[in-house]
């Protein structure tokens, strides 16, 4: 893990959307292997978006990152879509992919798995369509902060989706409890918190650069999430380890709470 670890503005400075997409999220046939974790999660997500009560209005995305895997799923069940992340960068990787620009990165083969868990692979462009229209805003945030969108303030949603974040987001265990308490102000009472998390990681790496993630274990999130006021739903741990060192991660955490 590097020396000191990487927060925001790191992020800021040193995270390349477009590298980060091509290692993680592009689908390439010679590499199946890189595609498990993926795939992995969004059969994840699909189950955990499939629980009774998880639909509503609002739904707001804490840490988007520039991928819209996460909210496939999600946007079945949501009519507006807020998304939330740090960087500029990222952000606007995003909004390339809404507006449908030259250069947007290739979401069409992740697209048509979800379809495809759904029941229909031949819906995805229908899909991808619906869920850019329901992506309302795409707005900076930062976790640690307590209005996390300040000085805009939001109406509290009806559930908060947040892959992969806080973790990479937060330097020790009380940084990532105070992130979920400042998360869950995003939040309506009763409404629900969806996460997945990475366990036992304490870095990763592309395009050469090593960034830092909070070393968790499942026990610590869950207390985390209970001690910000949430009751767990069901908590999944499922173990996930790569064969090289581009980074040390250990298993992926499927969380779902109401507040
Ligand atoms: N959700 C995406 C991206 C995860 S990468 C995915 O599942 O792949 C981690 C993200 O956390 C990056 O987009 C980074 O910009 C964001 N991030 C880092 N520190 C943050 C902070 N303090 N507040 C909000 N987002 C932060």
């Amino acid at each position: 893990a590097p020396a000191v670890f990487t927060e925001a503005e790191f992020y800021q400075q040193n995270f390349d959307p477009q590298e980060y997409l091509k290692e993680y999220y592009s689908v390439n046939s010679s590499q199946e292997g890189k595609n498990a974790f993926t795939m992995q999660n969004l059969r994840s997500l699909h189950k955990m978006f499939s629980l009774d009560g998880l639909r509503g209005k609002t739904l707001i995305d804490v840490g988007c990152g520039p991928t819209i895997y996460q909210l496939l799923s999600a946007c079945e069940h949501f009519q507006e879509i807020i998304a939330l992340d740090y960087t500029d960068q990222n952000r606007r990787e995003l909004e390339k992919w809404l507006k449908n620009e030259a250069g947007a990165f290739d979401w069409e083969p992740v697209v048509k798995y979800v379809c495809e868990l759904e029941g229909d692979r031949e819906k995805w462009a229908e899909k991808q369509e619906k869920l850019r229209k329901k992506v309302k805003q795409v707005l900076k945030c930062d976790v640690t902060k307590a209005n996390p969108t300040g000085p805009v303030s939001l109406p509290p949603a009806d559930c908060i989706v947040s892959t992969l974040c806080l973790e990479a987001a937060c330097k020790d265990l009380a940084t990532f409890r105070s992130a979920l308490r400042n998360i869950s102000t995003l939040l309506k009472p009763g409404g629900h918190l969806v996460m997945l998390t990475v366990l036992g990681e304490t870095y990763y790496i592309f395009n050469k650069k090593v960034f830092s993630c909070l070393c968790l274990q499942k026990h610590e999130v869950e207390e985390a999430v209970v001690a910000a006021g949430f009751e767990v739903m069901s908590s999944e741990a499922q173990p996930y380890t790569v064969p090289d060192d581009r980074t040390d991660v250990s298993a992926v955490l499927s969380l779902v709470a109401r507040r």
